[in-house]
């Protein structure tokens, strides 16, 4: 019934790339798999994938790089893959837009269990479509009148605002002041679950629950990302003012009502 998902994977040493090539194909995806950095970015720009997999330590560009220059070019969901624990905690500080990382060594069903997790979260709606949005949340907070004609893509999206912030579901495109912010997938999707509901608290274990998937305790996760999302929209607002996200201590976080931001 859904179309065939394709996947890019990005590893040099041959034994791994073999095992996640084969564990994607097992799930479904058709995989292509490079060896190297450029050609990965390569085979990203000529396949459109929906999911890359990129190994940090690569013999031309090194994973960061490659992250960077695959999300110029593509929505794709990409995972990172180091074998150092240290190095998955710094890069998660660095906005550098991966969605999900892994640590090898890892199992062939690990592997599995965390990309059926991104496919799952609730509004990766797909950009031409194939996956619908399937909570009816994202519509509860203010939108345009027009919102509920079957918009087709000509038609105007609907806006979810939060003061300065404007955020169009269907395009995933967040605006402050009308300023494009560059989100992550996992960003994107993290401020569309605040906003669909803006009084509501959102504890740190729902959260985690409905982006990554249900079995998830890594609360820092979340907070790693809330930490970022809060930096890319302050950096688009009014000098001197953060983005309305509030932490609620010891729950989690809630939208603050619209006031200089
Ligand atoms: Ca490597």
């Amino acid at each position: 019934m859904s179309p065939t998902r394709t996947a890019v994977v990005v590893e040099d040493d041959d034994d791994i790339r073999e095992l996640i090539t084969h564990s994607l194909t097992m799930q479904g995806f058709e995989v292509s798999a490079a060896a190297s950095g450029l050609a990965g970015v390569e085979l990203v720009v000529a396949t459109d994938p929906d999911l890359v997999t990129l190994d940090l330590g690569l013999p031309d560009l090194d994973g960061i790089e490659v992250c960077r220059r695959v999300r110029d070019v593509s929505q794709a969901y990409v995972v990172m893959i180091s074998a150092r624990t240290d190095e998955i905690d710094r890069l998660m500080g660095l906005e550098i837009g991966a969605d999900d990382y892994l640590t090898k060594p890892f199992s062939p069903r690990e592997l599995q269990a965390r990309v059926n997790a991104m496919f799952r979260r609730p509004r990766a709606v797909r950009v031409n479509g194939s996956e619908a949005a399937t909570d009816s949340a994202a519509t509860t907070a203010t939108t345009d009148a027009r919102a509920d004609e079957a918009s087709r893509d000509d038609a105007p999206h609907t806006l979810v605002r939060h003061g300065r912030i404007a955020v169009d579901p269907e395009a995933r495109i967040v605006t402050v002041d009308g300023n494009e912010a560059d989100l992550t997938r996992t960003e994107f999707d993290l401020l569309t679950t605040l906003i669909s509901a803006p009084r509501r608290v959102w504890s740190r274990a729902v959260l985690l629950d409905s982006l990554w998937g249900p079995g998830w305790t890594e609360e820092h996760l979340v907070e790693v990302h809330v930490g970022n999302l809060r930096r890319k929209l302050s950096r688009l607002g009014p000098a001197g003012h953060r983005a309305p996200i509030r932490t609620v201590r010891g729950v989690g976080y809630r939208m603050e009502e619209p006031d200089a931001f």
